[in-house]
């Protein structure tokens, strides 16, 4: 081969030189050995190249939510504790779940004591805002005490797990109110 040949190869216009093999797309590029193999690929091999960079990714985002979703449960409860609300805006029941919050504290403003729900069990969408939740929640004492649904209590903060004397009643952060 000339050296007039090469060139005419080298920049994808091969065909046009009598004699020379083309690997000239409809696109006028060559077609490169790597490429070519690529578009003959069927599935497996397709899971085998990106499988394991799809996956990895799902996971970083997976986590990545799992953290946003812890951060923000831990910025609520500080607000909550440490200025007592705005209660709204609230983390999703989901996300609190996610974020492994289990429970929500209220105080009941009837016999004080303080309870915990469990949102596992909460009949309510995923999205519903924790907030949200504190209408619905009746403490059982009060309720007996009066003969009506009690539903009157604050939210205090959501937690890992339900209140015991090895895992105490939340506190309010001291200071003036
Ligand atoms: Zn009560």
């Amino acid at each position: 081969m000339h050296k007039g040949a090469d060139l005419a190869a080298a920049i994808g216009a091969a065909s046009v030189v009598p004699g020379t093999f083309s690997t000239a797309t409809r696109s006028g590029l060559p077609i490169g050995r790597a490429a070519g193999h690529f578009l003959a690929m069927g599935s497996k091999s397709r899971e085998s190249i990106y499988g394991g960079s799809v996956r990895a990714a799902a996971e970083r985002a997976t986590e990545a939510r799992k953290d946003a979703d812890r951060l923000a449960c831990a910025a609520w409860n500080k607000r909550m504790l440490g200025f007592q609300g705005p209660a709204q805006p609230s983390p999703a029941l989901g996300d609190a779940l996610n974020a492994g919050y289990r429970y929500l504290e209220v105080k009941c403003l009837g016999c004080n004591t303080h309870q915990t729900v469990a949102l596992d069990i909460a009949r309510r969408p995923k999205a519903t805002p924790v907030h949200e939740l504190e209408r619905y929640m009746r403490c059982r004492d009060c309720s007996q005490v009066r003969g009506y649904p009690y539903k009157r209590s604050v939210l205090v903060a959501l937690r890992a797990t339900k209140i015991s004397a090895g895992d105490p009643q939340s506190t309010w952060w001291p200071g003036e109110r």
